[in-house]
């Protein structure tokens, strides 16, 4: 009787979590979207433009081949004219030194003392470098020292170099900008999630000369849907590839508890019971359709086969594979 009793209050408590949980993100999720609605900038118009433009994965989830480590974490070295860009930092899940992300560096024959600049996305673990990371809202290369000199840190949020690469500046910003010739911040693009809670997510985008915008996103809580729309608002020129990570963990995740897909629960800015259905992925494979980029290429790092394959299904020739040590010129 008594282990009924304790029961009752076990599921009770339960009952009772999720009852407040589900409120608060119903709050979260309407502040967010007020935010993201209310929104407004004027054009862009002389963002510049680059004349070369390549991106190569550093850190994802999927790698040419086994010499390279994988992890469900994103690092992007894209080179624009002379500049090279870090986007995200990877997420080192095992607290390596050297982390995969320096690994995967030296196996491509990059130096990273030629960093001109770090873009982070978002402040989660998986683009920051770490758990820890995440937890003391700072980023790190590696468990060790990085022979990389200070640079530019473009961050939607405050931001600290860790303890064993200090000195780079942080310049945080919520507002689109244009960071040099032809490379421009499109600014925040809220959402609150489930679990993480209120998200600031930005992401990059490039004028390629003769070619068009090529937006490269981090792990696309902001959903592709509201991307293409700040696109449109800021800028009067056309989408011409859709690079990174868009968050369908639908039908199989990355990071798994168990049986639990957690990236399933992290990501959603509903209750989980009524997480991500196959209905979010079609309105976004749509969206991509009405902007006709010539490039789609999708992080394996938070999203499922089964999701790629959708989107291979919807862009034949137009997709590409986004794997470790491939590069894609664009
Ligand atoms: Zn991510
Ligand atoms: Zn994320």
């Amino acid at each position: 009787m008594i282990w009924l009793y304790i029961l009752l209050v076990f599921l009770g408590l339960i009952a009772l979590f999720l009852t407040i949980k589900s409120l608060q993100v119903m709050k979260g999720k309407r502040l967010a979207d007020k935010e993201v609605a209310s929104f407004s900038h004027e054009k862009i118009r002389s963002t510049g433009e680059v004349a070369k433009l390549s991106l190569m994965p550093l850190v994802d989830f999927k790698a040419v081949d086994s010499s390279f480590k994988t992890e469900p974490g994103v690092s992007y070295l894209i080179k624009a004219d002379n500049t090279n860009i870090l986007m995200d930092l990877g997420f080192n899940k095992k607290k390596e030194h050297p982390s995969p992300l320096l690994h995967n560096m030296e196996k491509v024959g990059f130096d990273p003392r030629d960093i001109d600049m770090i873009y982070v996305s978002h402040l989660h673990l998986d683009h920051l470098g770490g758990t820890s990371e995440q937890r003391s809202k700072e980023f790190s290369f590696s468990q060790g020292n990085v022979d990389i000199p200070p640079v530019d840190v473009y961050s939607p949020e405050p931001l600290t170099p860790s303890k064993y690469n200090p000195g780079h500046k942080v310049h945080v910003s919520r507002e689109p900008f244009i960071i040099k010739n032809g490379i421009i911040n499109m600014g925040v693009i809220p959402r609150y999630l489930f679990v993480m809670g209120y998200t600031a997510e930005q992401n990059i985008a490039i004028n390629l000369k003769g070619k068009g915008l090529v937006i490269i996103v981090g792990c696309g809580h902001q959903r592709i849907e509201k991307i293409i729309e700040r696109a449109k608002l800021i800028f009067d020129i056309p989408i011409y590839a859709i690079i990174g990570g868009l968050h369908f963990p639908i039908k199989g995740g990355r990071i798994m508890a168990g049986p639990i897909n957690l990236q399933y629960i992290v990501g959603s800015d509903t209750v989980p019971w009524h997480g991500l259905t196959e209905d979010d992925l079609n309105s976004a494979i749509d969206a991509i359709k009405d902007a006709d980029p010539q490039i789609v290429s999708l992080s394996a790092h938070d999203s499922s086969d089964w999701a790629i394959d959708q989107f291979k299904k919807a862009f034949g020739e137009r997709y590409q594979d986004l794997r470790v040590g491939e590069e894609i010129i664009l």
